[in-house]
C-alpha cells in the first residue's frame, strides 16, 4: 500500500508522515530531500539552473543515494551523509529551481517508484498523488495558512540556530509556492481524488489522528 501527502512547503507533511509511519510500520520516503540533494549537488559544482543540458550532465554522474539508518531516511551524496546540509536555506530555494527541470524530476520519480513498488511506504512532495504514484490508494493533501506555514518553519530554523527573520522565510515560501505551482511539469497540485486538510490552528496530533481515522478505515 501507499499512501501519498502532497501540499505547500511548511504544512507540515514531513512531520505527519513520520508520524504515520511510526504507527503504521510503513517506510517513509521524503521525496523533497532527494530534489535538495540534486540542488546541492549543483550549487557543488556552480552549474546554474538554467542550463538544463549542463544540469543533465551532471546528473548522469550525481551519485545520489537513499539509505535507511535505523528505520531514518539518510540522504548521501558522493558517499557522504549529507542529511543536515540538504536542509540549509540555501538549498532550499535551489531545490525549487532544479526540481522544475524535467530532466531532473524524470530521474528522482523513477527513483521513487522503485522504493515505493517494495514495500508499504508514505510519501511526501508535490505530484505523488498527481504524478509519482497516481494510483496510491490513499491521499492527502496538506496546507495551512501562509503566515502560519511561515511561523512552523522559522521555529524549526531557529531551533537549529540558524540566522534567519520570519519575514524572509514567509518570502522564501511564497515564492517556492508559486515555482512550485506554477512549472510545466508535474507542478504542486491537489489531485483530484486526495482528501485536503487545512492544518492552520491544528495540532500535530488532532491531524495525525484525523489521518490515521481515514488510512484505518481503509485498511479495514
Ligand atoms: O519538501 P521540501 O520542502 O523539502 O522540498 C524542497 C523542494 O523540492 C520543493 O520546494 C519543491 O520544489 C521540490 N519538490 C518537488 N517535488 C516533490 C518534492 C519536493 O518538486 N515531490
Amino acid at each position: 500500500m501507499n499512501i501519498a501527502i502532497d501540499g505547500p512547503a511548511g504544512a507540515g507533511k514531513s512531520t505527519i508522515a513520520k508520524r504515520l509511519s511510526g504507527e503504521l510500520g510503513f517506510l517513509y520516503l521524503d521525496t523533497g530531500a532527494m530534489y535538495r540533494a540534486v540542488a546541492l549537488a549543483m550549487l557543488g559544482k556552480n552549474v546554474p539552473a538554467d542550463n538544463e543540458s549542463e544540469v543533465a550532465k551532471v546528473l548522469e554522474t550525481a551519485d545520489i543515494d537513499i539509505r535507511y539508518e535505523n528505520g531514518k531516511q539518510k540522504v548521501f551524496l558522493g558517499g557522504e551523509d549529507v542529511s543536515e546540509r540538504i536542509r540549509e536555506h540555501s538549498v532550499s530555494k535551489a531545490a525549487s529551481d532544479f526540481s522544475a527541470l524535467p530532466c531532473v524530476r524524470l530521474k528522482m520519480v523513477e527513483l521513487q517508484r522503485e522504493i515505493a513498488g517494495k514495500t508499504d511506504t508514505i510519501l511526501d512532495g508535490r505530484d505523488i498523488g498527481t504524478y509519482v504514484l497516481p494510483k496510491a490508494e490513499i491521499k492527502f493533501f496538506l496546507t495551512a495558512s501562509v503566515e502560519e506555514r511561515a511561523r512552523r518553519r522559522y521555529a524549526e530554523l531557529k531551533e537549529k540556530g540558524a540566522d534567519c527573520t520570519l519575514d524572509g522565510i514567509r518570502k522564501d515560501i511564497e515564492t517556492r509556492d508559486y515555482n512550485d505551482s506554477h512549472r510545466a511539469f508535474a507542478p504542486l497540485k491537489k489531485a483530484d481524488d486526495a482528501v485536503e486538510i487545512d492544518t492552520t490552528g491544528m495540532s500535530i496530533d488532532e491531524v495525525a489522528k484525523f489521518m490515521l481515522g481515514i488510512v484505518n478505515g481503509k485498511l479495514k
